[in-house]
């Protein structure tokens, strides 16, 4: 277990690594990023650091701190998650809280791991914000979090932020192909430019238990046919299926759209023209992928992609 074992950013790894050789990591930090870029690795890797025993540089991955937070026992790394799939509450944030002041069982720090932060409603937040302010000085607080703007100023304020950045495709094929040897490069390859950087989603699909996964990415195929093909009536169907899906997963279709039409644009035969029209088009999906983060109805977002597409001569 070493910082390695997170794909590219390369910024936050030298960052966390000079703070643990150095100052000493901090006591608060936001992971941000959309799902399956890293958030929960890095927060692995970061508990770890926190409770190694072991010489620098940490987590070493070899004492038996390390080997418990590996193993997910650590008696002193906490997770903390709404209960199934709910948001965080007030009363999670208190009951930590009162936690925190317990002191830790082995290690010189506590770390607790706050998953989906942005749950969090304003009192939830307000209670998290006097824990960053006065809690106990062993105790440490990663929150995790799609994107650190689901966070109070304040909250933000008394943290590190720690963005994660789609890693390049040259750099996320080889981390796959190191992941899944047995499968043969072509796949790999094809993986790692389909999932746009961010590498979590080209797992799920590889793993094979990505069912969603393999749904989404077989419509992200059909809708760059009906770009290719023309067929609007095509497009029309396909994206009136999507009117009622959640926004989450409307994004998620988008990035295997934007991955599906990139890996396109790059067929041998394309004109100088097309290309630049293919670009446009890749684009164009940014701002909508954008909205998905917002508060925009789906079914506004399935015809504004449906609109968006149909601006694409092939
Ligand atoms: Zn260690």
């Amino acid at each position: 277990m070493e910082w390695k074992a997170l794909a590219g950013n390369p910024a936050i790894k030298e960052r966390l690594a000079a703070q643990s050789r150095g100052r000493g990591l901090s006591h608060a930090y936001i992971l941000s990023g959309p799902p399956g870029s890293g958030k929960r690795t890095l927060a692995s890797l970061l508990s770890a650091a926190m409770v190694c025993t072991g010489p620098e540089p940490r987590p070493c991955g070899t004492c038996p701190a390390c080997h418990k937070a590996e193993a997910g026992i650590h008696p002193d790394i906490i997770t903390v998650e709404g209960e199934k799939g709910k948001d965080l509450t007030v009363a999670q944030i208190r009951q930590m809280r009162a936690d925190a002041y317990i002191r830790p069982n082995e290690g010189a720090r506590k770390v607790y791991l706050i998953q989906n932060a942005g749950t969090m409603n304003a009192s939830a937040q307000n209670a998290m914000l006097k824990l960053l302010e006065e809690g106990p000085p062993y105790a440490a607080f990663l929150l995790l979090a799609e994107s650190e703007d689901e966070l109070l100023p304040t909250v933000r304020s008394r943290c590190e932020v720690l963005r994660l950045a789609p890693v390049d495709r040259r750099e996320g094929e080889a981390w796959l192909r190191a992941r899944f040897p047995q499968l043969p490069a072509e796949e790999t390859a094809a993986a790692a430019l389909r999932c746009g950087g961010i590498l979590g989603r080209a797992v799920a699909e590889l793993d094979g238990g990505g069912e969603e996964e393999r749904e989404l990415l077989d419509l992200a195929v059909r809708l760059a046919d009906t770009v290719e093909s023309g067929d609007e009536l095509g497009r029309m169907e396909l994206t009136a299926s999507m009117e009622k899906w959640e926004r989450e997963r409307m994004e998620r279709l988008l990035s295997a759209l934007i991955g599906e039409l990139a890996r396109r644009l790059e067929c041998p035969g394309r004109s100088e023209g097309q290309r630049r029209r293919w670009m446009a088009c890749i684009q164009g999906l940014r701002p909508l992928q954008a909205a998905c983060g917002f508060n925009a109805a789906p079914g506004h977002l399935a015809g504004w992609l449906c609109a968006q597409l149909s601006q694409t001569p092939q």
